[in-house]
C-alpha cells in the first residue's frame, strides 16, 4: 500500500459530549438523569489533549455547552493547548426534533457559554447526530442568524438516524457567509459510504479507513474530515443495561483498541484545525469583541 498524501492537511474533529449524551440512548437515558451520572468527559478529554500534544497536532472540537458549562477548566486548556473551540449545540438535541425559535435559543447559548469561557469568537457548529438535511434545511439559517460562520452537519450518506445523500460531498458556500463542510465519503459503486470516523472506524480495519481516507486525498484530491467522542477512547466507562443489541454494538464495538488506531491515524496523515482549512483563519486568532 502506498503512503497516505502528506501535502493534504485534513480537520481532526472531536464531538464534546459524555457517553450518557449519546443520541441513541436517549430512550433509555433522561435528560433529567444526566446530573446523576458518573462524568468522564473531562478526563477523557485531557487523553486526547495529551494524545494531540505528543503527535503536534491541532484539532476542533465541537463543545457541547452542557458540558463546557459544568467543565470550564477544560474548555480552557483546549484553548491553550492551540485548538480550536467550535460548538456542538447546548443540549445535545438534534437540530430536526426543534422549532427554529428553540433552535435558536440552543445554538446562541451555546455560543455565548464557549466564547465567554473560551475568549475567542466561536464560528463552527456540529449538529448533533448530522441532524441537518432535507427537512430542515431552515437550520442553516438559524446558525447565521446566530454568528456561526461554518457548519459541520449534513452528511452525505443514507443512514438509518441521519443523512442526506444527494448532498455535495465536499466543502460549499451554502448560504451567503455559511460554509458547510460534511463529514468525509468516499465514492464507491455510486454510493457515498462514510469515510469518517465514528462507528465506522471502531469497526473497520485499520487499513480500510487509511484506504478510504488516501483515496479522498489523492483522486479527490480534497481534505478529509474525521470525527470521534472521547467516550470512545474509554473502555472503562459505566456501561448502560437494557439497551437494543443494534444500539450496544455501536456504542461498544472495539473501544478498547481505539486510542490505539488513532494514534496511527494522526501519524499517518496530517491534520489541522477546521477554521484554518476552510474559512483561512490565520494561526493569530479573533478575540472576542
Ligand atoms: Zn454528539
Amino acid at each position: 500500500m502506498s503512503q497516505p498524501s502528506q501535502t493534504v492537511t485534513n480537520a481532526l474533529t472531536i464531538d464534546v459530549e459524555d457517553y450518557f449524551q449519546v443520541s441513541a440512548f436517549a430512550p433509555y437515558i433522561r435528560r433529567d438523569d444526566w446530573d446523576t451520572r458518573e462524568c468522564r468527559v473531562e478526563r477523557n478529554v485531557d487523553r486526547i489533549l495529551g494524545l494531540l500534544e505528543e503527535q503536534g497536532t491541532q484539532a476542533t472540537f465541537f463543545t457541547l455547552g452542557w458540558v463546557a458549562e459544568r467543565y470550564p477548566a477544560m474548555v480552557r486548556r483546549i484553548v491553550d493547548g492551540g485548538h480550536e473551540l467550535a460548538s456542538h449545540g447546548y443540549g445535545h438535541q438534534r437540530a430536526c426534533d426543534l422549532t427554529p425559535q428553540q433552535l435558536y435559543e440552543d445554538v446562541h447559548r451555546a455560543k455565548t457559554i464557549l466564547e465567554d469561557i473560551g475568549g475567542q469568537a466561536v464560528l463552527g457548529y456540529r449538529a448533533p447526530s448530522f441532524s441537518i438535511g432535507t427537512g430542515n434545511l431552515w437550520a442553516l439559517d438559524t446558525l447565521l442568524e446566530a454568528g456561526y460562520r461554518y457548519s459541520s452537519s449534513i452528511y452525505p450518506v443514507k443512514h438509518d438516524h441521519y443523512g442526506m445523500p444527494d448532498a455535495p460531498r465536499f466543502a460549499h458556500e451554502v448560504r451567503p457567509g455559511l460554509i458547510e463542510v460534511p463529514p468525509t465519503t468516499l465514492r464507491l459503486f455510486d454510493r457515498n459510504l462514510p469515510s469518517s470516523g465514528g462507528g465506522f472506524f471502531r469497526l473497520l480495519p485499520y487499513g480500510v479507513s487509511r484506504w478510504m481516507l488516501q483515496q479522498v486525498n489523492s483522486r479527490d484530491a480534497q481534505s478529509a474530515i474525521f470525527y470521534f467522542h472521547p467516550w470512545e477512547i474509554d473502555e472503562s466507562q459505566p456501561r448502560i443495561s437494557g439497551i437494543d443489541a443494534k444500539t450496544r454494538f455501536r456504542h461498544y464495538v472495539n473501544i478498547d483498541r481505539n486510542e490505539r488506531k488513532l494514534r496511527r491515524l494522526l501519524r499517518d496523515f496530517r491534520w489541522g484545525r477546521m477554521d484554518r482549512i476552510f474559512l483561512g483563519q490565520p494561526a493569530q486568532e479573533v478575540a472576542v469583541a
